[in-house]
């Protein structure tokens, strides 16, 4: 296949585009955001759990760190870099990179997740208190933050060893603080093993669901059961998580692999913030326990079930397209050609808006918070947060694929006016 020509046009090793705020968002966003990990715990376990309690409840110096926290959190990502090495799953390759390269990945993260899951079983057999996590959870956010500081300082110097053609477009500007933020070297690797896509789906987002069952443990210790509204929360971002990881191949056609460098953006969302404030429902349901009906529960359940169909047809539909778009469930699709010679779609989920997958994705999220019921806002901060973190990614994309597709991308946007929410937005 011949290799895209935008891919490929010379860009100035010095790129000035700036995202996120430039210079200045990245010297606050990393200070922000870990306070805000460590904020939103801290609310979530007071009797209040108010986002606007003033004096906000803050936590003691020992309640912020405990060796054990740092054994866990390494010990943990020992374990799947072990699992990620193991010769299970097909190896894939990715896109076609700037020097006309490919490199190959391995597809076993649904194998981890597996397996993780049978060794969790067997340590809570053998009386492992996985409740503990609870307690468990500041110290280990405040490792996991610093664990991501500190790799990010490793990712930012070794990207000098590496040759240019492997930087990110955007992740050279000379500016230390942004570029140590968004990421210098696209694809850092030790020998084959590729540090970004290890960290993007694995380490923090199973870290994330056994989270999640340290606090339906710590539920089942405190009230003898699970309650409803926990079992649902689980369940949904486990199914969530099992997705991802089964499409795990998908995630080498994303932004994230494709055109992010791998700095202190990436690794601090996978490492930390996804782990600590994606469970913060499960965390919030421990102390504040809430009755659901069955009828609430099934409205919930359809709107999670919903959400999904439209999530996974949407992303499939794109994932098949790309991938052979002479397939017999995407070929009878109508399509507009692009100068690059790659085509757009204009019907089916792609021709209901520009982002459907980002559709389904928010109708989920809506039906996490739900079972966490109206009477607190810090459940509802994931869909409030994610709402704006796909809006504010949507506007990256389009401008990427403006770039990219010139005028094919203006009559797509003409032919689908909407970017996520039909008729609304
Ligand atoms: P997408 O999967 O939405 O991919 C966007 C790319 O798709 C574009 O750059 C373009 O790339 C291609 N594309 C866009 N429109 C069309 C079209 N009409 N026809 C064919 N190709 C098209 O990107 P994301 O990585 O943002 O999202 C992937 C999934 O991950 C989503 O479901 C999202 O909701 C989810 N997500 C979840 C997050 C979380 O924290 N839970 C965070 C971020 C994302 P090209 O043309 O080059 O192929």
């Amino acid at each position: 296949m011949r290799p895209n020509s935008q891919a490929f046009k010379h860009k100035s090793s010095h790129d000035t585009e700036r995202e996120f705020g430039g210079t200045l968002g990245a010297i606050c966003i990393p200070i922000f955001l870990p306070l805000t990990v460590l904020f939103l715990i801290c609310v979530s376990r007071s009797p209040e759990a108010s986002l606007l309690q003033w004096p906000p409840p803050l936590p003691s110096s020992d309640q912020l760190w405990d060796p054990l926290a740092l054994v866990v959190l390494l010990g943990w990502i020992a374990l799947h870099a072990l699992l990620y090495l193991m010769p299970l799953g097909k190896v894939s390759e990715g896109l076609m990179l700037r020097d006309g390269s490919r490199l190959k990945y391995p597809i076993n993260g649904f194998h981890s997740l597996c397996i993780s899951g049978v060794l969790l079983m067997l340590l809570v057999g053998l009386g492992a208190p996985l409740g503990y996590l609870f307690e468990l959870l500041q110290p280990l956010a405040v490792c996991a933050i610093a664990v991501s500081f500190l790799f990010s300082v490793y990712l930012y110097i070794r990207s000098f060893c590496a040759p240019s053609h492997a930087l990110a477009l955007g992740g050279n500007t000379g500016n230390p603080l942004y570029d140590f933020f968004i990421g210098r070297e696209l694809n850092p690797r030790i020998g084959s093993f590729d540090l970004k896509y290890f960290c993007e789906l694995r380490p923090g987002l199973i870290g994330w669901v056994v989270i999640n069952l340290g606090m339906l443990m710590k539920e089942v210790e405190l009230r003898g059961s699970p309650s409803l509204a926990m079992v649902l929360v689980n369940s949904f971002q486990l199914l969530y998580v099992a997705d991802a990881l089964w499409n795990e191949e998908a995630v080498l056609t994303t932004m994230d692999i494709v055109h992010d460098g791998f700095g202190f953006m990436l690794v601090f969302g996978d490492l930390a913030w996804v782990p600590f404030t994606y469970s913060l429902q499960a965390a919030f349901l421990v102390v504040h326990p809430q009755a659901l009906s069955s009828l609430g529960a099934a409205v919930i359940v359809a709107l999670n079930g919903i959400g999904y169909y439209i999530f996974r047809k949407s992303n499939s539909q794109k994932n098949q397209f790309r991938r052979d778009p002479s397939h017999q469930s995407v070929a009878r699709l109508e399509t507009i050609a692009t100068a690059t010679g790659k085509r757009l779609l204009v019907s089916g989920w792609w021709g209901l808006v520009r982002h459907p997958n980002y559709l389904g994705d928010l109708l989920m999220a809506l039906a996490w918070s739900l079972p966490c019921g109206f009477s607190h806002l810090l459940p509802y901060f994931y869909v409030i947060y994610f709402t704006i973190l796909l809006i504010h990614r949507e506007d990256r994309d389009e401008r990427q694929c403006r770039a990219k597709y010139g005028l094919a991308w203006d009559t797509y946007c003409r032919r689908v006016p909407y970017r996520i929410f039909p008729y609304i937005y």
